[in-house]
């Protein structure tokens, strides 16, 4: 089959063998597969993954073979698959539901192969069938649309919880404002694309903010908010250098919420989160029937967040592509 591998250094189409199945697992054909920050930051070595390896953990596809302790009914089904495999179901984790934290835990595409292949083989455990009203191309947002509204599912809301800051308006940022709507929110969309916070107004975003004008995004936030600062931020940027702006637009005893995979470094005041008592929470991964809801009954719509689509062979050019373009929200790569 064709494999997209990545090496530690460059990603190359190589022709490898198709996977052989373990015990209760599927292989899935790849139809259509998302580009996402983590596989940026892997690329650009900021974060460090066992190599050769194949990217990619957002992705759609159809069942084509399976092993014999799996039900045959999975068998034709299109399908996405969750992305915590190798899970033990006996770990202290496990034991609670947190499959994100299992202790024998392997993510796709991070740890082990993922979907930038034309075939790719998981644990049957991770699938979910997809509706006919979600196309593979949509099917790719719904590990991230998943973890958007685990961001809520961490994060208790309280009846002081009113407004939401979110830095970044790519595609986690733009499905994010979507489910932070849905929950009552007043959202306030900070990005330097127009582009990318016209999507956001359309998605009914209340305020917007351009953080390549000269006034402060603190500044703007405070004026919005009665000088309080908004009540939950959230960071999607993966820029380290947005997280004291992050950090001063917080209310105080109000809520800050990291997102971001950036694998970077990021100098915090400390001192201002206790002064000022404000809680930090962090959330990856999260309920695909949720999220597989969300899109099938319209309530989030992905349409106009695919920028480009690029066929598997182009993968390098697709890389190339999300890092140039500031108005970048997802690139699909089509298998
Ligand atoms: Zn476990």
């Amino acid at each position: 089959m064709k494999a997209a591998i990545f090496d530690g250094r460059e990603i190359r189409i190589k022709e490898i063998p198709i996977p052989v199945l373990k015990d209760n697992q599927v292989l899935i054909r790849v139809k259509a597969a998302g580009i996402c920050g983590t596989d940026l930051a892997i690329s650009n070595g900021h974060l460090s993954v066992p190599i050769p390896l194949i990217l990619g953990h957002e992705f759609s596809g159809i069942v084509v073979d399976i092993d014999k302790k799996v039900n045959p009914n999975w068998l034709k089904k299109r399908v996405t698959s969750e992305i915590n495999s190798n899970i033990d179901f006996s770990c202290f984790f496990c034991q609670r539901d947190i499959f994100s934290q299992c202790e024998s835990r392997k993510a796709l595409g991070i740890d082990i192969n993922g979907s930038f292949a034309e075939f790719i083989a998981v644990d049957s455990y991770l699938l979910h069938e997809l509706p006919d009203n979600i196309s593979n191309r949509e099917a790719t947002f719904i590990e991230p649309l998943a973890a958007a509204y685990q961001t809520f599912e961490t994060m208790s809301l309280g009846s002081d919880d009113k407004t939401i800051a979110i830095f970044g308006l790519g595609k986690l940022g733009l499905l994010l404002c979507q489910v932070a709507i849905i929950n009552g929110l007043e959202v306030i969309g900070i990005d330097h694309s127009d582009r990318k916070l016209n999507l956001a107004k359309n998605f009914g975003v209340k305020h917007l903010i351009n953080n390549n004008e000269n006034e402060s995004v603190e500044g703007r936030i405070k004026k919005i908010t009665g000088n309080l600062g908004a009540d939950i931020v959230v960071d999607t940027t993966g820029n380290p250098n947005a997280l004291k702006e992050i950090v001063s637009s917080c209310r105080s005893r109000g809520k800050i919420h990291i997102k971001s995979t950036h694998g970077l470094d990021t100098p915090i005041n400390l001192t201002d989160i206790v002064v000022r008592e404000i809680t930090i929470y962090s959330s990856r991964c999260g309920p695909f029937h949720k999220a597989i809801d969300g899109l099938s009954s319209g309530l989030i719509s992905v349409k106009d967040l695919i920028s480009k689509e690029f066929k598997l062979e182009k993968i390098t050019d697709a890389f190339n592509s999300y890092k140039a373009s500031r108005d970048h929200i997802k690139t699909i790569i089509l298998i």
